[in-house]
């Protein structure tokens, strides 16, 4: 279905081809009609699947008639999605005369008052936090409101904001439009659900929380000590443009951003230690190429949206597998194609099987075959004061840990590994010759199954 039959109002039709949007995606398809008759919205969609455009371009519909007064409010989980949000709407708004605003919070607050009480806007992005100060500073007022937004919903709940946002629910209109998205319903969520919504539609884009199609996934084996090579060789060997690296802590990212500098490489860090103006200058420099690798944590996993990131690492596996997907959804966006790596040492192993059993399919394993694993585990016991017997011991028991690099590979093109001249073909860190190469990762797992019963 095009845009056009979906009963959008042609200035805001102008707005979506400026954007460069030929056709809805699907959960355009299917939410623009449901939010344009007034329903109330629960939906469940895949990262990048053009959510934004979903919401904002049907409440940008109904803006346009009527006063001219702060009625609409979408409620985001963090800065970077604000900013994000809002950049889209002003987009699509282009033709109207609607005004959009951003609050968020580590930033001064007196431009953002400054702007809700002079010209004010009709439509506000906000981080909950940042929208009750404001309120509590009688910045901004919430009468005028006819629809809600609550966006990456589960994410909000997750960060402790539920009992801001029952705050807000209470000092909203009861008379208004609520849609709430959000990948997972946990029970702190169903709360909120509860008080926010009337008789929802609900709108559900397949399972939630898979991984785009176009994402290509491998798990690298690795022991821990060695992630930062391993993750340097990674880099050069598969031609790798803009990458986002996650690690799990802030202290993680900002070690893991010094060890990458020091090695030459062009590294920004992202997380919540990070000031605001920093914050959004990491994300420039990775958006204009003037860095290749961001570091981030977890922060920077949902709704933020960098064209053309070639790579996403994940230097420490994720705590749950929906930050999984979150995390490698910032590749592959919008059908494009994507590399997502995983690198997994021994103790990381029970995480990346919860990860497969989410995704209901495993995930290839796969070796450098120029990675030296021994030598360097040689090096670190000798840096580390290791006599000979121990570190031939320490080395076998790293050697053996490394072999789990031998379970599988692939041979997918663009990202595979670089061979040196002398050693043209790839093999497993152990030497077992029935390590597999380009197998699928179904036929992987069931030979990973294998060998553990071995
Ligand atoms: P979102 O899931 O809202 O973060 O959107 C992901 C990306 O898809 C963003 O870069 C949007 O600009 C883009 N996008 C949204 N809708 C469409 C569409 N109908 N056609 C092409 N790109 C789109």
């Amino acid at each position: 279905m095009p845009f056009h039959a979906l009963g959008l109002p042609p200035l805001i039709l102008k707005g979506v081809r400026a954007a460069g949007y030929a056709t809805p995606t699907p959960i355009q398809s299917k939410a623009i009609p449901v939010i344009l008759a007034g329903h109330d919205v629960i939906g469940a969609a895949q990262t990048g699947s053009g959510k934004t455009a979903a919401f904002v371009l049907p409440i940008l519909a109904g803006l346009i008639e009527g006063p001219r007064a702060l009625r609409c409010l979408i409620l985001v989980p963090t800065r970077e999605l604000a900013a994000q949000v809002e950049t889209n709407a002003r987009d699509y708004a282009r033709f109207t005369k609607l005004k959009m605003g951003v609050a968020y919070g580590g930033v001064n607050i007196g431009p953002q008052e400054r702007m809700l009480r002079g010209e004010g806007v009709d439509l506000l992005v906000a981080t909950p936090g940042r929208l009750l100060d404001l309120h509590g500073r009688q910045s901004v007022a919430f009468e005028d409101i006819e629809v809600l937004v609550l966006d990456e919903a589960d994410r909000m709940v997750d960060m402790g904001f539920a009992p801001d946002l029952q705050r807000i629910l209470r000092l909203l209109p009861k008379e208004r439009q609520t849609l709430l998205f959000s990948a997972t319903m946990p029970p702190a969520l169903n709360k909120v659900a509860g008080l926010a919504v009337t008789d929802p539609v609900r709108i559900d884009m397949g399972p939630p929380s898979k991984p785009a199609a176009g994402i290509t996934q491998a798990v690298y084996p690795c022991p821990k000590h060695l992630k930062p090579d391993m993750l340097t060789e990674l880099i050069a060997s598969t031609g790798a443009g803009s990458v986002i690296v996650f690690t799990r802590t802030k202290h993680g990212a900002d070690r893991l951003t010094r060890q990458l500098q020091q090695r030459g490489l062009a590294v920004a860090a992202l997380h919540g230690n990070r000031t605001q103006s920093q914050r959004e200058r990491a994300l420039k420099d990775l958006q204009r190429g003037r860095v290749q690798i961001l570091v981030a944590t977890d922060i920077a996993s949902r709704g933020i949206d960098v064209d053309d990131i070639t790579h996403v690492v994940n230097f420490d596996v994720p705590h749950t597998p929906e930050d999984y997907v979150h995390r490698i959804g910032r590749t592959g966006r919008m059908n494009a194609t994507g590399d997502a790596f995983t690198l997994m040492s021994p103790d990381e192993q029970k995480d990346v099987v919860i990860i497969e059993r989410f995704l209901g399919k495993g995930i290839p394993r796969v070796i450098l075959p120029d990675f030296d694993y021994k030598r360097r585990i040689d090096d670190k016991a000798r840096a580390a004061g290791i006599d000979g017997s121990s570190r031939q011991s320490r080395g076998r028991d790293e050697g053996s840990r490394g072999s789990h690099a031998d379970r599988g590979s692939r041979d997918s093109g663009r990202s595979r590994p670089a061979r040196s001249s002398s050693d043209s073909s790839p093999r497993a860190a152990s030497g077992d010759s029935s390590a597999v190469f380009g197998r699928r990762p179904d036929r992987a797992n069931s030979d990973r199954r294998s060998r553990r019963k071995m």
